[in-house]
């Protein structure tokens, strides 16, 4: 099933993983880059979803796409020089396309998404400030069908195969297809894809969980109210973007929480709706590697309410046989 939807997409990331790659390299050798300086990002950002649209569009110019960029601040006058930059970046990896060609690629990202037909779902970079640290990022694309996620690949420059050997840099491609499994490869390379599985951890004290680097995105404070009752003795793990969701995939952490920073309710206006490019790829990558995600309510993620995950609060995974136990946890201590 959807062999050649995986196969486009594998492709298509790849490429923009390799895009991503050079203007961090860029980036580096210039040594310009401040921490607050977002240009580096924007035009990562801007030339990977042009990169995935176009490639896909060339296969599936009937399946539309949610993404999470658009060119309004390109095509201003004043952006001249970002929007030829991006061209050339563009150009760097896929050598014919035209201006015109780069600009309706990111246009067309501004689906609505919803609960009928398929879309792509992608965000060209996710953790944009682990990409400017020089951290974990990915790029994170999936199709969805009828409101499910069908397939998901999550491209990760910096994710060394093994969390231990931080100084390997070839990158891993991590994908699943629905009912098919979970399978990790090196980046770059026709090695073939291998199955990746959660771990069989049943003793909380055993379990390492992982979480955002970023507090603003998930709360710091209840993790660690959370981790203290289950009795976790290590430290959590803390990795910018989706790679979160391919390490507890292959078993490297037990659990990943995203713990809402304001507003619990569904109905409360200041809670924060997760973006489903955010949760589409990573999620079914560790279903079909074994384990369970649900929201903070024990509810699964509803990819079919438009470009967020309206019906959901916060983002819980595990390996599925801590499930119940973590969610007791974030119950009691969130007081829901
Ligand atoms: P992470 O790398 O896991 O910290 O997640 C990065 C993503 O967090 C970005 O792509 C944003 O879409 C998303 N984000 C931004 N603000 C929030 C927030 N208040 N709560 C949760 N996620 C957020
Ligand atoms: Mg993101």
């Amino acid at each position: 099933m959807f062999e050649n939807e995986l196969k486009s997409a594998v492709a298509a990331v790849v490429q923009a993983c390799r895009l991503c790659r050079s203007v961090r390299k860029s980036l580096v050798s210039a040594e310009t880059v401040s921490k607050d300086d977002r240009s580096p990002v924007t035009l990562a950002d801007f030339g990977a979803q042009a990169i995935v649209s176009h490639a896909l569009y060339r296969s599936f110019p009937e399946i539309p796409l949610v993404a999470e960029e658009d060119s309004s601040r390109l095509v201003q006058p004043g952006q001249r020089m970002l929007k030829e930059r991006v061209i050339e970046v563009v150009r760097r990896v896929d050598p014919g396309i035209d201006e015109a060609s780069v600009i309706g690629a990111i246009d067309r990202g501004s689906y609505g998404g919803g609960a009928q037909g398929r879309f792509w779902c992608l965000d060209p970079i996710d953790g944009t400030k682990g990409f400017l640290r020089g951290g974990q990022y990915a790029v994170a694309l999936a199709l969805i069908v009828e409101g499910e996620v069908a397939l998901g690949v999550l491209g990760c420059p910096n994710l060394p195969p093994d969390l231990d050997k931080p100084g390997d840099s070839t990158g891993c491609l991590v994908v699943a297809v629905r009912g098919d499994g979970s399978f990790m490869s090196p980046l770059e390379s026709s090695a073939e894809l291998l199955p990746v599985r959660v771990d069989d951890v049943t003793d909380p004290a055993r379990a390492r969980f992982c979480e955002s680097v970023e507090s603003g995105h998930s709360s710091h404070s209840d993790s660690a109210r959370i981790a203290a009752l289950l009795g976790l003795h290590e430290p959590p793990v803390r990795i910018d973007s989706q790679c979160k969701y391919a390490v507890t995939a292959r078993g490297e952490a037990s659990i990943y929480l995203r713990l809402p920073v304001a507003g619990i309710a569904v109905n409360d206006p200041d809670r924060y709706a997760e973006k489903i490019w955010d949760h589409a790829a990573g999620s079914i990558i560790i279903e079909e590697a074994g384990g369970m995600v649900t929201d903070v309510y024990g509810t699964k993620l509803d990819f079919s309410s438009g470009r967020t995950l309206e019906r959901n609060v916060g983002v819980i995974v595990t390996n599925g046989l801590l499930h119940d136990r973590v969610l007791d946890a974030v119950k009691e201590v969130l007081e829901i």
